[in-house]
């Protein structure tokens, strides 16, 4: 019973967070149909890139090859399939990318190869996004377990913290001053810390449901801090 009236109070606060994930499909998997699954180049026909480093280009005519359809983030960003990520080599890694896919650097190649290095860069840009931040690579890491929270099912949430959000609007709605936001902004944070933290530990003992229900919680914490920033913008 709660369960319904929970989706009523998302829909008419607006409480259901939106646009966490982008509008395009998450998964790198299904972008091309034209991966380099096959082992040859598609310029020179020579034995292929995907089999040697990082199987970008071809070792023998060096054109850059069509992204790998079957890699996901993790894979493309050099990263263990872990919700613990280094953010440091992660950054690392995708200035690394950039530097080797970038269109800008294609701009005297081929179509083909322009082609592909927009898409590459697009993957790239992707894949550092979601993985940088702990909720969208926390959903990320969910979907590739074959678990999902689609954008705007009432997942069930305990009374209390409906409350707890109820309240922290509210203060931001109140907010009046300054070091009032700020409180409510620490309040925020906080909570993103723990729930961050709660969630890491769900997803190292292997228990998907909890990472579930604690990511939900977090989008509607990222919600609220959302609000927090428009808010700060000066009008
Ligand atoms: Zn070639």
């Amino acid at each position: 019973m709660w369960g319904g009236r929970t989706g009523a109070l998302s829909r008419v606060w607006g409480l259901w967070p939106t646009g966490v994930l982008g509008r395009k499909p998450l998964s790198c998997n299904a972008a091309s149909l034209e991966g380099n699954n096959s082992p040859h180049c598609w310029n020179c026909g020579g034995p292929g890139g995907p089999l040697r480093g990082d199987g970008f280009f071809c070792p023998q005519c060096s054109a850059l090859q069509p992204p790998d359809p079957t890699r996901d983030h993790f894979s493309l960003m050099d990263c263990n399939r872990s919700f613990r990520v280094d953010t440091v080599k992660l950054q690392h890694r995708y200035q690394q990318l950039q530097r080797l896919v970038h269109p800008d650097f294609f701009s005297q190649r081929s179509q083909t190869e322009r082609d592909f290095s927009e898409k590459h860069s697009t993957l790239v840009n992707d894949a550092y996004k979601t993985l940088l931040a702990p909720l969208s690579r926390g959903l990320y890491l969910l979907k590739l377990h074959g678990i999902e929270i689609p954008e705007g099912t009432d997942y069930e949430m305990d009374r209390q913290f409906l409350m707890e959000i109820m309240d922290i609007n509210e203060k931001l709605a109140e907010a009046q001053s300054e070091a009032a936001m700020k409180e409510t902004e620490s309040i925020v944070r906080a909570k993103l810390k723990e729930l961050t933290d709660n969630v890491s530990r769900a997803f190292e003992q292997g228990d998907f449901e909890k990472a579930k229900e604690i990511l939900t919680k977090m989008k509607y914490f990222s919600n609220v801090e959302e609000k927090i920033k428009l808010k700060k913008i000066p009008l």
